[in-house]
């Protein structure tokens, strides 16, 4: 531990797993610092040393190979809201993106890895990838392996950031016939959100055909709508299925958060409203689709 940092920067993202391994616990790595750097300034994390990743061309760039788009992990917000594969092939990503809070210096240099491994329940981008059954590869000294982010998340001894490196994010095109929505709830302008909801649906005949729904910052981790959404299959999405539904999603949420955003009684509630404007706003557009 060290009231000042060493700095280093390597070259690749092999030369930077091997050099956190050689520095071992201690080295964090720092990407576009929006997470890192409030943490150091208040004195809750003293690394001794930054180990910065920011210009790794491997960690960078998008590119679409056969309908599956590889987007380097160092992609900052802006990037993300206004790249023009992005928004064409995943819209619902682009919107979450356009939607997080922290202003401009956030947007430019805040990163989708470092919004990754902070794995805040509060943050906007992990229910869409979680939506759009993202996987990543993830950079270790000696290896390099791909997983969907679910198992990511619910993983802790990966070391992200401390040995291992998140370096691209793999994401299937959404099909041109599934509507998709990203809804969120703040309390003030400047707040962060009290409840969020992803959402893809496809339809068929005027009923529901497929649909995946997650539900952000009512938790301490995103909710799988999946219970919900079954009862939904089969059916069309009218008043009455969608009062059923905005119940059954809130009954999703066991352990709502209580914090300043809201009681946890007010985000249990708002979690049905949420992910029920979702699916509505998802149907709207799959509907659309089909005329
Ligand atoms: C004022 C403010 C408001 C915000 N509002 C929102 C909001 O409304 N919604 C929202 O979603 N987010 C919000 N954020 C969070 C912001 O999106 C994240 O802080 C940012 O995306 C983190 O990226 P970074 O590159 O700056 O991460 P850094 O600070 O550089 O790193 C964050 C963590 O990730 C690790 N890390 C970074 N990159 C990698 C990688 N490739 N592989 C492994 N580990 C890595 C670091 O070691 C560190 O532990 C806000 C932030 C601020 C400061």
């Amino acid at each position: 531990m060290s009231l000042h940092p060493q700095y280093a920067r390597p070259r690749s993202a092999a030369q930077a797993v091997e050099l956190l391994r050689g520095l071992g616990s201690g080295a964090v790595v720092i990407a576009g610092g929006q997470e890192l750097m409030p943490h150091i300034n208040y004195g809750r994390l003293m690394p001794s040393v930054l180990v910065d990743i920011s210009a790794l061309p491997d960690l960078m760039g998008i590119q679409d190979v056969d309908g599956v788009l590889s987007i380097g992990a160092l992609t900052v917000l802006r990037e993300l809201k206004k790249n023009s594969l992005v928004k064409t092939s995943l819209p619902l990503l682009s919107r979450a993106a356009s939607l997080v809070g922290g202003g401009w210096q956030v947007h430019n240099r805040g990163t989708l890895g470092g919004n990754i491994v902070a794995m805040h329940p509060l943050y906007d981008i992990i229910p869409p990838l979680l939506v759009l059954d993202a996987e990543v590869e993830i950079l270790s000294a000696g290896e390099v392996r791909r997983a969907p982010l679910a198992a990511v998340i619910s993983e802790t001894s990966l070391g992200l950031g401390q040995r291992a490196l998140i370096t691209r994010i793999f994401l299937r095109a959404t099909p041109p016939d599934f509507g998709w929505a990203y809804e969120k709830l703040k309390i003030t302008e400047g707040a962060y959100g009290s409840a969020n909801a992803a959402a893809v649906v496809a339809m068929h005949g005027g009923k529901v055909r497929a649909a995946r729904l997650v539900i952000g910052a009512v938790s301490e981790q995103p909710i799988d709508g999946g219970a919900a959404v079954e009862s939904l299959l089969g059916r069309p999405f009218d008043d009455h299925i969608a009062q059923e539904f905005e119940a059954a999603c809130a009954a999703l949420v066991t352990q709502p958060m209580n914090d300043q955003q809201g009681n946890s009684r007010w985000r249990r509630a708002m979690a049905g409203v949420i992910a029920r404007r979702a699916i509505s706003v998802a149907v709207s557009r799959a509907s659309a689709q089909q005329i």
